[in-house]
């Protein structure tokens, strides 16, 4: 059993009240980790650290943090496989994603902003003959991070990196469903010698702790990736006491798939854009619109290559799907499913979760599912399920193809399948939308802008954007002139 322990200035302990919670495996089911149930005392330990280190951290040159950035960078590769193993252990995606792209970016973030912050400027103002101003940008304070399941080091860190690296101390709190990789990330805070107060990890559930660092006075910000409804209960606590807030919420993203499209290759990367990850990415187009002078082909196209989405043991490389998160998210998809069944969806495949045998029998599997026949504004094509199943949806032309995109209250990431290129600029302009991908899908540059519009986000992570919002601007005018 796997004895997951808090992160607080610098040393690893168990929640003072000695109360835990339990990590399973979503492919076997079974029990495989305890941590910390925190709450508002493990809290106030880890802000009085934080609040300790944060002077000398903040005031010290953009160099010294990037050195520790770019050392945990490459402890997270020295230790690739062991943080591998552990995404997929606690998560059920499959360990060849874990390996190629989840703890890769974790360690690619980490240097990214280590040399991000050496290019990070702020701006001067001349009033010719009279005045100068010039920006100062300071750290916030201690800042808090809290992040999701569905893609756990690689989001944790997609945070704590722009903070650390603009000169706040950090507490982070990971999903308790998913606490193991960013214990491991802890002992490579360790190894790497961050100064002690600089990250602190708690753990604990989101109701409990995560709520506790929303409401905690002395945390200047709140760096949120969850769901919609839960950014909404940080917003109405976090607003009245005007802290600032970056929110990256959830998604029914279109994809719009056009009969000029390269064929092939769009119905192979729309099946990776719907599938990936078991569906389980805020990005991903769980609603495939298509032009009705293809939408049989494609139909029947799309149909082929989800059937071969075989889903299995995360572990062997020949998974291309591994097992839902946790049993409630399971049991949660598969509710959806039967009411898209009852508003008259037609399931063109899957539909059911899985019954893996052995050592898998208990384990959470669903298999991909594409359903059609239903209106735009069903449930099914405005609530975000987050798993294995996407709908199709014939569109008539561009300005069809442009409303039904738009009619839904989310607006993270789109995708647009032509050779048409003037179309494609055109929509771009008008989907509405953070994120708007031509002939690619999660082709992701660090430096641009991420995040969404309407109910998908407030705010933008990314590049210096990220480092805006963890620095406080500042003028300071001088005047030299009469
Ligand atoms: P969630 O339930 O909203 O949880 C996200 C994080 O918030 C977890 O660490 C959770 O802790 C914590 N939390 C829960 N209630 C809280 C509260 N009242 N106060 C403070 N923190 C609280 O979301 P999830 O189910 O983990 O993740 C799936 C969602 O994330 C989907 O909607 C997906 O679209 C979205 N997402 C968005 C992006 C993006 O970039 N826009 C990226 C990835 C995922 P516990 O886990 O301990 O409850």
């Amino acid at each position: 059993m796997v004895k997951i322990k808090n992160y607080i200035n610098g040393e690893f302990q168990n929640a003072l009240s000695g109360q835990t919670l339990e990590s399973i495996n979503p492919a076997t089911g079974e029990v495989f980790a305890t941590l910390p149930d925190s709450d508002v005392n493990d809290l106030n330990q880890a802000v009085e650290a934080a609040q300790k280190a944060q002077p000398s951290w903040g005031k010290q040159s953009a160099e010294f943090r990037a050195g520790f950035l770019a050392k945990m960078s490459l402890l997270i590769l020295e230790n690739l496989d062991a943080l591998a193993e552990a995404e997929t252990t606690d998560n059920g995606k499959p360990l060849w994603l874990s390996q190629s792209v989840d703890i890769p970016r974790a360690a690619a973030n980490f240097k990214f902003f280590a040399d991000c912050i050496s290019q990070f400027s702020s701006e001067s103002h001349a009033m010719p003959g009279n005045a100068i101003n010039y920006t100062l940008r300071q750290p916030l304070g201690v800042v808090g991070c809290i992040s999701p399941w569905n893609l756990p080091l690689y989001l944790f860190t997609w945070k704590i990196a722009p903070a650390l690296a603009a000169g706040n101390c950090v507490i982070a709190k990971p999903s308790e469903v998913t606490p193991y990789s960013s214990f491991l990330l802890s002992e490579i805070c360790q190894q790497a010698g961050l100064p002690d107060g600089v990250l602190n990890i708690i753990h604990g559930s989101g109701k409990n702790i995560g709520q506790s660092l929303v409401e905690h006075p002395n945390v200047k910000a709140i760096s949120f990736t969850g769901g919609t409804v839960t950014g909404q209960q940080i917003a109405a606590l976090a607003a009245p006491m005007f802290k600032k807030l970056s929110l990256e919420m959830g998604g029914k993203n279109a994809t719009l798939v056009f009969a000029d499209c390269d064929f092939e290759r769009t119905v192979s990367e729309v099946t990776r854009a719907a599938f990936a990850n078991q569906g389980q990415i805020c990005l991903c187009g769980s609603r495939i619109l298509v032009e009705e002078s293809i939408y049989t082909p494609f139909k029947n196209a799309l149909l082929e290559k989800v059937k071969q989405l075989n889903v299995g043991d995360p572990l062997q490389q020949n998974s291309k799907q591994g097992a839902i998160v946790s049993e409630p998210h399971l049991n949660k998809i598969e509710q959806a499913v039967l009411l898209a069944k009852k508003d008259g969806g037609i399931i063109l495949c899957g539909g059911h979760k899985i019954h893996l045998k052995e050592r898998y029998q208990n384990g959470y599997f669903f298999e991909p599912t594409l359903i059609e026949n239903l209106d735009e504004n069903s449930t099914t094509n405005q609530a975000e399920i987050f798993g294995p199943v996407a709908t199709l949806i014939p569109f008539k032309d561009e300005q069809d193809a442009l409303a039904k995109a738009n009619a839904t209250d989310y607006g993270l990431a789109f995708s647009i399948w032509s050779q048409n290129i003037s179309r494609c600029h055109r929509l771009a302009e008008s989907l509405e939308a953070g994120i708007i991908w031509v002939n690619c899908w999660m082709l992701r540059d660090l430096r641009t802008p991420f995040g969404g519009v309407k109910n998908s986000g407030v705010g933008r992570e990314g590049g210096f954007e990220a480092l805006k919002f963890f620095t406080e601007p500042k003028n300071v005018c001088v005047q030299y002139g009469e």
